[in-house]
């Protein structure tokens, strides 16, 4: 299957933008609830750790709720709407698309919470590269291939907890720039990123400077000095992984 993304997705690079006007490109019916696809969205779209945005799509006479934004299998990006009222829509119709802020802001704290404990692991002296990270409100961990004792995990768990608080404190610009050619982006992350497609290049977050940045095409914070704290919850092993449990204060 081709996949093939019709959307330009401004997040990428105007975070700030919560609200654009585009036109409509299909209009779908899924189980009952409408999706609609349009030229360009100010919308995060679910995946990469992080959900989805939620908001409304206007028209002069019309404001329905936005319950979430799906990339499908072909790569489509569509939003999924809560209203069934929307037979006034039409292809081709422009319509104003607002992200909700507050939601917005919440993932970008717990989104940047989690690249700041990436980082904080790294000022640490562990080498280790992230195998996967989740930043949902109340379920955000970050993984790692290695696996410790329980002495050590607790060890971890308190240098760890001291070492977010100096960074917090200190305080960081967080930078995000994309880069086309390989050997920038190993000389940014560590290493390449084989599972993204870098055709659009490689977008890359760092947190912390003179510390490997990941990549990442999420939303963060301006600044880590925004978060008020990140508490470890929980290092545990699971199947073969170090998993770092946080919550996120900001
Ligand atoms: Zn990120």
């Amino acid at each position: 299957m081709k996949i093939q993304n019709n959307t330009i997705l401004n997040y990428l690079n105007e975070p700030e933008v919560y609200s654009l006007k585009a036109n409509i490109l299909d209009i779908v019916n899924e189980n009952g609830q409408y999706e609609v696809e349009t030229t360009a969205t100010p919308f995060y779209v679910k995946g990469g750790g992080q959900p989805s945005d939620i908001g409304w799509l206007k028209t002069d006479d019309l404001s329905l709720e936005v319950l979430q934004v799906i990339s499908k299998a072909d790569g489509k990006i569509y939003h999924v709407l809560k209203d069934e009222n929307v037979t006034a829509l039409q292809i081709g119709f422009e319509v104003e698309l607002i992200v909700n802020h507050e939601i917005r802001h919440k993932h970008n704290a717990i989104h940047t919470a989690g690249e700041l404990i990436c980082g904080a692991i790294r000022t640490l002296g562990y080498q280790w590269d992230v195998s996967s990270a989740i930043h949902y409100p109340d379920n955000a961990s970050v993984e790692y291939n290695v696996e410790l004792s329980e002495l050590e995990k607790i060890k971890l768990k308190e240098k760890l907890q001291e070492r977010l608080c100096e960074h917090i404190s200190k305080g960081s610009d967080v930078h995000i720039a994309t880069y086309f050619d390989r050997d920038s982006v190993i000389q940014q992350c560590g290493y390449f990123p084989d599972y993204v497609n870098s055709d659009i290049g490689i977008r890359v977050v760092k947190v912390l400077d003179n510390v490997f940045g990941r990549p990442c095409k999420g939303t963060h914070l301006k600044n880590i000095n925004l978060l008020k704290e990140v508490i470890v919850r929980k290092i545990k092993n699971s199947k073969g992984r170090l998993q770092i449990k946080y919550d996120t204060v900001f």
